[in-house]
């Protein structure tokens, strides 16, 4: 396959409640990894169960980053982005945060009425089956609201939980997000964290990409480690890239100002 630029455009560090890395640790992985773009992806949590809740500060976050940018000149190619869980739930702090002018907006869905959705306790009480129903009714929801650039992990309980069943109302639900997907113009990422995880797919998996690629006449896709310690920086991409190539989806880029950007 033809190689094309490395870009891991998911990442954590201090500014991410979840993260102790510092920012020129992770961009001095990322070059060491061979990696040319680094798209930081800090955590924007406003649902008040979370731990992040109100620990995100912008201006410290996007100092740091102008301090990666001068020392990485020439080397990598950094860019600011967050990761909002739930948002469709918050769309004014939404549109505050896309006025601040980061370089992409990414749109996850960490937290379900129930609670977490990487708690046992709430895949005890709900069963697997109605964690993924209730996940994909808040991610149609936050497809369908739009507003952000990027759907992250899209299968994500998995992570935690292992695969969805696979039943007929899955996939329906996800063929409804996919859909919205597409008509919104909303990139897929391609989350490698489950591969850390003793999992061993990504998230979304490649027959998820496949029918992406076969509902979007623009089936842009987005390649993330999820790191949150320099060391798993751009851990899994390659694995990444092929799963898209034979999904036949891509092309694969990042985004710049908001706008996205192909690199193959
Ligand atoms: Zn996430
Ligand atoms: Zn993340």
């Amino acid at each position: 396959m033809a190689s094309i630029p490395r870009a891991d455009t998911h990442v954590h560090s201090r500014f991410s409640v979840d993260s102790t890395a510092d920012p020129l640790e992770v961009c001095r992985a990322a070059v060491d990894a061979g990696l040319q773009y680094l798209c930081f992806a800090e955590h924007v949590d406003l649902d008040p169960r979370d731990d992040g809740y109100g620990y995100f500060c912008w201006d410290a976050y996007r100092r740091a980053v102008d301090e990666t940018r001068e020392r990485f000149a020439g080397r990598l190619d950094i860019l600011l982005g967050l990761e909002i869980g739930e948002p469709h739930r918050y769309p004014r702090e939404m549109e505050r945060l896309a006025a601040l002018g980061p370089d992409v907006l990414i749109g996850s869905i960490h937290w379900l009425p129930e609670g977490f959705v990487g708690d046992r306790a709430v895949c005890r009480t709900m069963g697997i089956g109605g964690l993924f129903r209730a996940y994909y009714r808040e991610m149609l929801d936050a497809a369908r609201h739009g507003g952000f650039d990027v759907l992250a992990h899209l299968d994500f309980p998995k992570r935690y939980h292992g695969r969805a069943p696979e039943d007929a109302e899955t996939a329906e639900a996800i063929g409804a997000i996919l859909a919205e997907a597409a008509a919104g113009g909303l990139a897929l990422e391609v989350n490698t964290s489950p591969l850390r995880k003793g999992r061993h797919e990504c998230t979304p998996d490649i027959d998820i990409l496949a029918r992406y690629a076969a509902t979007s006449p623009t089936p842009r896709v987005t390649l993330g480690s999820d790191a949150h310690t320099p060391e798993e920086v751009g851990a899994g991409l390659d694995r990444a890239q092929d799963l898209v190539r034979r999904a036949g989806a891509g092309p694969v880029g990042i985004y710049r100002a908001r706008r996205f950007i192909a690199l193959s």
